[in-house]
């Protein structure tokens, strides 16, 4: 494999084609919005040179990395010689279902076509497709460039060829692979979204406030990141999109998203990356807290 298609820039697209980009695949990114590329280049020059000040790469990687990527906002221009696609666009069912629709005209028919998505079934997805064998999830962590797990999901129908060749790569990427069974969340957010969720519900119910909710869960759990932190950093809209297809998935109550999370979303409010979620990530109040008001 050669060539990658990544559709989509925002928080994953981008970290996406950055580490595809940086283990020397040729990279097409892909987005319908041209001011999300242009962001999404400049986080990915921002990481690097980051990386470059840390000695992780040199000058030289960091150049060869970003002459690897070139940008699209038509699907079908960046896919023609696509050996793999991965898609990592909005968490929306029907828009993943029309994008793959378009994918499986547009490509190769050897090509593999992989989702980033956190929670949608991949099976479903699959089905949207004329080769539901080589339709896969490939679920990165964020940041993609740093964390190591990618979370490799098998819909119903995919091959053993197709897992094979995408637990192989993911490891030419420096990544550790876990192949796992598609159901809602999958593995990873069946048992971190509950948890966040929860911790969304404890300060709803004004059990305690941001900052302490967060403490006990760095120094008491030894968790690198608050439970409210990491909510907004994955995206709150995000967040709320998975606990409805786990919700919807198993028809168990536990899955419920807080009210409190939906009206934050609602509002507007959706963390890191819509400037404000718990959290206010405005240059003037760096990561100060600002949801006290939803306290009880
Ligand atoms: P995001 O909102 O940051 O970015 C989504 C991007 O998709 C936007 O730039 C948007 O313009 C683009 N897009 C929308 N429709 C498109 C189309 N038709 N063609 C091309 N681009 C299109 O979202 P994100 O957080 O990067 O999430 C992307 C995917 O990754 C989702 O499926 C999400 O569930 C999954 N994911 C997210 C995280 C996380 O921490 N945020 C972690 C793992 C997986």
């Amino acid at each position: 494999m050669k060539n990658v298609a990544v559709i989509g820039a925002g928080t994953m697209g981008n970290g996406i084609a950055h580490t595809f980009a940086q283990s020397g695949f040729k990279v097409q990114l892909i987005d319908i919005n041209e001011a999300s590329l242009k962001k999404g280049m400049e986080t990915i020059t921002r990481n690097l040179d980051r990386m470059v000040a840390k000695e992780k790469v040199t000058a030289a990687d960091k150049e060869a990395t970003l002459n690897h990527i070139n940008t699209f906002t038509n699907i079908n221009e960046g896919v023609e010689h696509a050996d793999l696609v991965v898609e990592a666009a909005t968490e929306n069912l029907d828009l993943k279902l029309k994008i793959f629709k378009e994918l499986d005209d547009a490509c190769p028919k050897d090509t593999i076509l992989a989702t980033n998505t956190s929670s949608i079934s991949i099976t479903q997805i699959a089905a949207a497709t004329s080769r539901p064998e080589m339709v896969i999830g490939m679920h990165f962590m964020n940041p993609v460039p740093i964390m190591k797990l990618v979370e490799i999901i098998r819909g119903y129908n995919t091959s053993d060829s197709v897992t094979n060749t995408i637990m192989a790569m993911s490891k030419t990427l420096g990544k550790t692979p876990v192949e796992v069974n598609d159901y809602p969340g999958f593995v990873a957010n069946r048992i971190l979204m509950p948890m966040l969720n929860e911790s969304i519900e404890t300060l709803y119910n004004g059990v305690a406030g941001v900052n302490e909710i967060d403490t006990v869960m760095k120094l008491g759990m030894a968790h690198p990141m608050g439970p409210l932190q990491l909510a907004d950093f994955i995206g709150l809209d995000v967040c709320l999109s998975i606990l409805n297809v786990m919700y919807d998935g198993f028809k168990n109550p536990k899955y419920a998203p807080c009210p409190l999370l939906v009206n934050m979303v609602n509002a507007g409010k959706l963390g890191v990356k819509s400037g404000e979620g718990f959290y206010d990530y405005s240059e003037s109040r760096k990561a100060e807290i600002v949801s006290k008001q939803f306290v009880k």
